[in-house]
């Protein structure tokens, strides 16, 4: 897709021809792919990036004097500039590469955290986060003797006003919560939060990886000491993820997993380590989808993710509007600042079922838990069905949606 400037309205017929995806067919009906939040498509660009560099410009990385694996680095560190520059990070030693937003959360969580948390000790969350953002502090928790507290959420599925500031204290060691929920579509307001935090002294981690696809993020300006994301979510290869950290905290944190690349000298007496951001990625990376990553970020960047903005806030108001005309339909998260994220159950109706029968109309969406259980109980389902957007969705898609929940009305009235 060549872009015209930032001003002009997304053409979304043209960029759905950039996902190859979004032209199969599902179950012999047009695929409607309304399951973002679990994992995005990848455009054709991402998918040229990858095939060009397995065939021609494959090769181990870092270590390799001959042309190609020098190339193949270029490609990497390059990478590593384009997510530096795309989340506003000062150094792009403040990337590090991991596989997911999980493994990101839980580098945090055993080296910083096994460094600065101990008995007695308090780790915040909230009351809506994904499962990779609770059980890596539970598990630091435990082995410490340190206290996880939980700010509580309303009924629309935003943050009480005030739960945080009451819940932080002199015990508090890091704040971790989401940006963006996936099984609610909540936006945190992350500036106020770590200006909130960070008057008590208290670190915050933020978990992006609802947020990068769908908003423009700079780490700088929210303040954030670290944060992380996936890149399968952010339209990139399935197996790369970023930490964001603060280059100061990232320095004096111990690596995460020891092998190759991470150190500086290995003798069997004593080990020295290398420098960030290699010191915490310990052996062979993901090369192809750190490339992958880095075109992913130069495609939507040529859309614009102001554009993107613009277009999901019309498609969740439009998708909104008619859920919420169905009356045997209830939303679960109806916060005042949204993504477009649907979690909705239907009266009577289990989300399996729901789900399983708009699969046979080709509309992809996903019931369960969305790993929030939590959530769940929170709001007193076992589960929800979620129709997950993003740019590449149309009003019609929507309206298949509603077509569908029509049929399962029809099945279970
Ligand atoms: N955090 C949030 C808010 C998510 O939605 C997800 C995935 O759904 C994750 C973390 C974990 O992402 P991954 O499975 O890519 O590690």
């Amino acid at each position: 897709m060549t872009a015209a400037t930032n001003r002009t309205p997304l053409d979304v017929a043209r960029v759905r021809k950039d996902f190859p995806i979004l032209a199969t067919a599902s179950r012999g009906k047009p695929l409607v792919f309304l399951d973002t939040a679990a994992s995005s498509q990848k455009p054709q660009a991402v998918i040229d990036a990858l095939s060009a560099f397995y065939a021609s410009g494959y090769a181990n990385i870092h270590r390799g004097l001959y042309q190609l694996s020098a190339e193949a680095t270029r490609l990497f560190e390059g990478a590593r500039i384009r997510v530096q520059e795309f989340i506003g990070a000062a150094d792009a030693r403040e990337i590090v590469f991991v596989r997911n937003a999980t493994e990101a959360i839980n580098l945090v969580a055993y080296s910083w955290g096994r460094q600065n948390v101990g008995v007695g000790d308090e780790i915040l969350i909230s009351a809506m986060e994904h499962h990779a953002n609770i059980v890596p502090w539970q598990m630091l928790c435990e082995e410490k003797g340190a206290t996880l507290r939980v700010a509580p959420i309303d009924d629309r599925g935003q943050l009480v006003p005030g739960g945080i500031a009451e819940l932080l204290s002199d015990r508090t060691k890091l704040l971790a919560i989401t940006h963006v929920s996936n099984a609610l579509g909540t936006i945190n307001p992350v500036r106020e939060i770590v200006e909130l935090a960070h008057a008590r002294g208290v670190k915050v981690l933020l978990d992006g990886a609802q947020a990068v696809p769908h908003t423009s993020v700079d780490v700088r300006s929210i303040d954030c000491d670290f944060y992380a994301f996936s890149g399968h979510k952010l339209f990139a290869p399935s197996g790369i993820g970023v930490l964001y950290g603060k280059l100061a905290h990232l320095e004096a944190m111990p690596p995460f997993m020891g092998g190759g690349e991470m150190i500086a000298s290995v003798t069997f007496e004593k080990t020295t380590y290398a420098e960030v951001p290699r010191k915490f990625e310990a052996g062979t990376p993901d090369i192809a989808g750190v490339i992958g990553l880095g075109a992913a970020i130069d495609y939507i960047e040529e859309i614009g993710m102001g554009r993107i903005e613009v277009w999901e806030a019309e498609l969740l108001e439009y998708a909104t509007r008619r859920l919420e005309a169905l009356p045997q339909v209830r939303l679960v998260g109806t916060a005042e600042h949204k993504a477009a994220v649907l979690s909705f159950v239907v009266s009577g109706v289990h989300p399996h079922d729901v789900g399983t029968i708009l699969d046979q109309e080709g509309i992809a969406v996903r019931s369960g838990h969305h790993c929030a259980q939590p959530v769940m109980d929170r709001f007193g389902v076992p589960a929800t069905t979620r129709a997950s957007l993003a740019f590449y969705n149309t009003k019609e898609d929507v309206d298949a949606l509603i077509r569908g929940i029509e049929k399962v009305l029809e099945i279970f009235g």
